[in-house]
């Protein structure tokens, strides 16, 4: 796995620094009085691609919270452009009326936050925030309002840290590109 490595562009390290800072800010921007009520968060990791980032971003938030879960299919096996975003499961049963806070992966065209967005705010969401740890720099991406981005990254297809080929290398400790013969290989 290692040798498909083409170039790591972020490393663990400098992930877990930033994921370390973006959970100061969340967890001072949901504390009274910057929050009206309670100190309680709902958070929606939309999956597979969060599933990291999340578990490794919410141990690091010493508020009340609950999970929601949504699970979306965008770039479904091996493509690597998204094919439009469709959610193929979820359980929402605590974003009523609460707070939540959606978490992704990667905003590529912004289609899947957009779709989970106005899906939490039809559940009845009180307030919806939205956290990505990479941000492409594509047009679309750049121009929407996030309210937490961990990196802004260069418009190229990344895997590693939750992030998939053909549902491969989540397991990579650091977010890099691959070598296009890992590409080719994979893609069966
Ligand atoms: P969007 O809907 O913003 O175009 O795409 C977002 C989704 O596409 C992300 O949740 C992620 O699953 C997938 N995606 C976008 N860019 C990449 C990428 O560079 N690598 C991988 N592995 N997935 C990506
Ligand atoms: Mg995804």
């Amino acid at each position: 796995m290692r040798h498909d490595i083409e170039r790591i562009l972020i490393s663990q390290d400098r992930i877990a620094q930033r994921v370390r800072e973006l959970a100061r800010q969340i967890t001072a921007d949901h504390t009274p009085p910057n929050l009206a009520g309670d100190a309680e968060i709902t958070i929606v990791p939309i999956l597979t691609g969060a599933f990291i980032f999340a578990g490794d971003l919410i141990r690091q938030i010493p508020l009340s919270m609950r999970i929601g879960i949504l699970t979306v299919s965008s770039y479904p096996g091996a493509s690597l452009r998204s094919q439009g975003s469709t959610v193929i499961g979820q359980q929402l049963a605590h974003v009523h009326d609460r707070h939540v806070l959606l978490i992704d992966d990667i905003l590529d065209s912004g289609g899947t936050v957009n779709l989970v967005h106005s899906q939490l705010k039809d559940h009845g969401a009180k307030s919806v925030k939205t956290c990505v740890l990479l941000r492409k720099d594509r047009p679309t991406a750049k121009a929407m309002h996030i309210d937490y981005v961990g990196f802004e990254i260069p418009d190229e297809f990344v895997v590693g840290y939750g992030l998939d080929y053909n549902d491969y290398y989540r397991n990579l400790p650091d977010i890099v590109t691959l070598k296009p013969e890992a590409i080719a290989r994979n893609s069966k």
